[in-house]
This record gives C-alpha cells, structure tokens and sequence, in this order.
C-alpha cells in the first residue's frame, strides 16, 4: 500500500482534487494541480497552457501533452545537451530547433567554449508562456551569446550555410503538428550539410517503450544518413513522460564517437556547474541498452 506518493512543494496551495490528465490512445498520465491554469493560448499551431501541479511544480503541456516540469526538466534537458557536448570537446556555434522552454539553450550556454548558440524556435507562443511562468528554465533568452528566431526549423535548415554548426540539437514535440517535418529523411539530410566536418547531432528520439515504431525509425533514418555505425542510442530516465524511458539519438558526421567522452572533463564540468542528473557513470550508462532495445534496433 501507497500511504505518501510524492513530496508536497507546497502543501497550503493544493487543496482542491483537480486533475490533469495527458492521454494517450492506450495510457494516461494524472497529476493533481491548483485547479488554476496559469497561462493558456491557442497559438497559429497549437495549444500552450501552464499548470502548477502537487507533485512536480510548474508544468508546460503543448495540446495537453506534458513538455516539461520544474521538478524533472533537468533530466532531458542535461542529456540532450552534455554528452555530445562534452565528446565534441570544443563547441563553438550550436544549432537548436524547437526548445522554447528555454531549457536546453541554459545547459549549452554552461560550456565556456560556447560563442554563439542559434535557436529556431515555431511557436513564439511557447517562449512567452515559459519567460512568464518557469523563469528557472528560460534564465537565458537575454543572453547575448543568443541568436533567437521565431520560425520553422525545418525551413531553417533547407537554407543554413554547409558546415556552419559544430553541434545541432532537435528539441521537438512529438512528430505531429508543426514536429512532424523533424522526422524526415529530407530534415535530417539538411542538417548533416549544415554541420561541421566533425559535428554532432542530437535529435529527441521518443520512448523506445511507448513509441517503438517512431524510434525505430529514427535510429534508421538517421542510420541511412550518417552510416549506422556513426549513430548512438542515448536512454535516460524522465517520470513524466509516458512510461518514464525515454531516449535520443546522437548522430556523427565525423569520427567523434559520443561513447568515448573524457571522464576527467566530464566529472570537472558537473562539479563547477552542479549538475543535478548527468555524471560522468550516467554518459556511460546512458548508452547502454536493455535487451528488447537492441532487439528493436537489430543490435544484436
Ligand atoms: N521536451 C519536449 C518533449 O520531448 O516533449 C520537447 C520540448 S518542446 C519545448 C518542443 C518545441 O518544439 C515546442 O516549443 C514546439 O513549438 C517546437 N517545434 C515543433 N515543431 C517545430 C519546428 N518545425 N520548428 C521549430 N520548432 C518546432
């Protein structure tokens, strides 16, 4: 028997049974909430609410689907951006599509080597609701090392300059709506012209558990474009997303395979910046992967 589930943040402001709920065909997430919905737009593409929940803090959901909360952000937003950029080493110039929570531009502007970061987000939408309501996670749109465009990411790409970008970072929703075009043979194509020699990308690759087919995917089409064997599966763990698993995908147009980043460098970047998920046993761990993975993937 449950008697206590989760931590209370704050215990005087949760005293209604209000609910939200992100369904999927088959499964669903609840999270107790104020009864209060802090923000909501129906922007050009989709619908941006801000929710404050019992249990996680403040939540952003797109269509009512949860993007991220203030209690577990950290866990997507430190993996999508310190693996390839700690094996990279050196990064200058990074690409990010999507992210308009502001969460993943914080991480990649904690490297000093960092000069210039471009962000293409669609939906202007986004950045407003999260600027007003999760200012831990949007600290860093003043930042003047930011270059911050509101429109298509998939558009971007088509007309970027070849070999602009040491590192490219997808931080898209799941592959409906305006997302759908980053789950394309012709996007990722565009991004492999647009990165350096030696460049990374890191693309949002769904739950290997609730969204096998589009993972499988991915991985493939990724496979088909930068050769299968310069494509690594990164797994880590995020409990509000459905079934918790959840993955990207890391892609080399070079010879910097991601595994291989230096544990020294790793442990020394955690340290100075305090890093609440990412260690230097969870780059490793991370790439590690349970059987039916790698039945998924054909890699074994
Ligand atoms: N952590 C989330 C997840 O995996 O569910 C993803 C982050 S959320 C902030 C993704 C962002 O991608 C949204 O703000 C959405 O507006 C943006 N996006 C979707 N399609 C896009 C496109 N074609 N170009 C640029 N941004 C896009």
């Amino acid at each position: 028997m449950r008697s206590q589930t989760t931590d209370r943040v704050n215990p005087g402001k949760y005293t209604r049974d209000v609910w939200f709920t992100d369904k999927d065909e088959n499964q669903a997430l609840s999270l107790r909430y104020t009864g209060e919905v802090l923000f909501r737009k129906e922007s050009p593409f989709q619908r941006v609410s801000v929710l404050d929940t019992h249990a996680y803090g403040k939540m952003l959901t797109i269509d009512n689907m949860v993007m991220c909360t203030e209690k577990d952000e950290y866990h997507y937003h430190e993996m999508i951006s310190h693996p390839a950029m700690l094996a990279y080493g050196n990064a200058k110039n990074v690409l990010v599509i999507g992210g308009g929570d502001g969460g993943t531009i914080r991480e990649i502007l904690k490297h000093e080597s960092v000069e210039k970061v471009t962000m293409v987000e669609i939906d202007g939408v986004v950045i407003e609701a999260c600027k007003e309501h999760l200012p831990s996670i949007s600290c860093e749109f003043d930042n003047p090392k930011l270059n911050l465009i509101v429109g298509d990411g998939i558009e971007f790409v088509k007309n970027a300059k070849a070999g602009e970008y040491d590192l490219i970072m997808v931080d898209g929703s799941d592959p409906v709506g305006p997302a759908e075009g980053l789950f394309t043979d012709e996007f990722y194509t565009n991004c492999k012209n647009a990165l350096s020699e030696n460049g990374l990308l890191v693309a949002q690759g769904e739950s290997p558990m609730f969204n096998g087919k589009v993972f499988v995917e991915l991985n493939q089409c990724l496979s088909n474009i930068f050769g299968q064997e310069k494509v690594n599966t990164l797994l880590f763990y995020i409990p509000t997303y459905p079934t918790g698993m959840w993955s990207f995908q890391i892609a080399s147009k070079g010879n910097i395979n991601p595994i291989n980043a230096d544990e020294s460098k790793i442990e020394a970047f955690v340290n100075k910046n305090e890093l609440n998920y990412y260690n230097q046993e969870i780059h490793k761990a991370a790439f590690a992967m349970p059987n039916f993975v790698k039945k998924l993937l054909k890699k074994e």
